[in-house]
């Protein structure tokens, strides 16, 4: 039997604005009651729908600088014009409680916790294309023109930090787009660094002992025995 470490993964999810971050993550969350989504803290006003606590903690620049200062941010970033950034407190709090936490944000943010904490998983979204990207920023008319040209501008930079990230997926069509999230969630549940003991009862060391050749066991490799 293996026993993995008991704290969650920490999942950051990035992409230029209009990739389709927020409804690939949703989708995830969907059949996934262990994966918590943070909630970010921004400077920028809410948009019609948007209900503060839950699409993010909405406060002014004042309050967002206060608290830079009091070292409460476990990244933050200037984007187009408004301060975004993630509280430290609940992201451990969930992730000590063993759930596995996803931050969606932009790049900048991404590159501050991989300085951090560089054992997380690094997921770059990408549009199927340039045209598409611009299609969906117009699309939304959440933004005025110029401010949809500035984020477009932007998403050009953004790609090119796409080599800094572990995974890449192009988001044509969001389900399966999660689908492939997920497998990534799934496979990085796996991995052998995640295990903090592993228990053979009797019959499984008899089976191994079958298993393993005594004449290999514990040998190292030489180019000789390749051969
Ligand atoms: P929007 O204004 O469209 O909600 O967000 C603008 C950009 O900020 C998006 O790329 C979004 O993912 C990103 N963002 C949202 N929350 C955070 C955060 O906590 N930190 C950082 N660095 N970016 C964030």
């Amino acid at each position: 039997m293996i026993k993995t470490k008991k704290q969650g993964l920490l999942i950051v999810l990035s992409g230029p604005s209009g990739s389709g971050k927020n409804t690939v993550c949703d989708e995830v969350k969907k059949g996934n009651k262990n994966i918590w989504e943070s909630i970010s803290m921004t400077s920028r006003k809410p948009r019609n729908s948007e209900v503060n606590g839950e699409a993010y903690y909405f406060v002014s620049k004042e309050e967002f600088e206060k608290n830079i200062k009091d070292g409460k941010m476990l990244e933050y970033a200037e984007f187009a014009g408004n301060y975004y950034g993630t509280l430290t407190d609940s992201v451990f709090k969930h992730l000590n409680n063993g759930e596995d936490v996803i931050l969606v944000i932009e790049i900048q943010g991404a590159l501050q916790i991989k300085k951090k904490i560089p054992q997380a998983i690094f997921v770059f979204l990408l549009p199927p294309s340039m045209q598409e990207l611009k299609r969906r920023l117009i699309g939304r008319k959440t933004e005025s023109k110029d401010k949809v040209m500035e984020r477009f501008e932007t998403a050009y930079k953004e790609i090119n930090e796409l080599s800094k990230y572990n995974y890449v997926i192009v988001n044509d069509e969001v389900k399966a787009a999660a689908s492939k999230l997920m497998a990534i969630i799934k496979a990085e549940r796996c991995r052998v660094d995640r295990i903090e003991e592993v228990f053979l009862d009797n019959l499984e060391e008899k089976i191994h002992e079958k298993l393993v050749d005594k004449n290999l066991e514990n040998k190292p490799l030489e180019m000789n025995n390749l051969k």
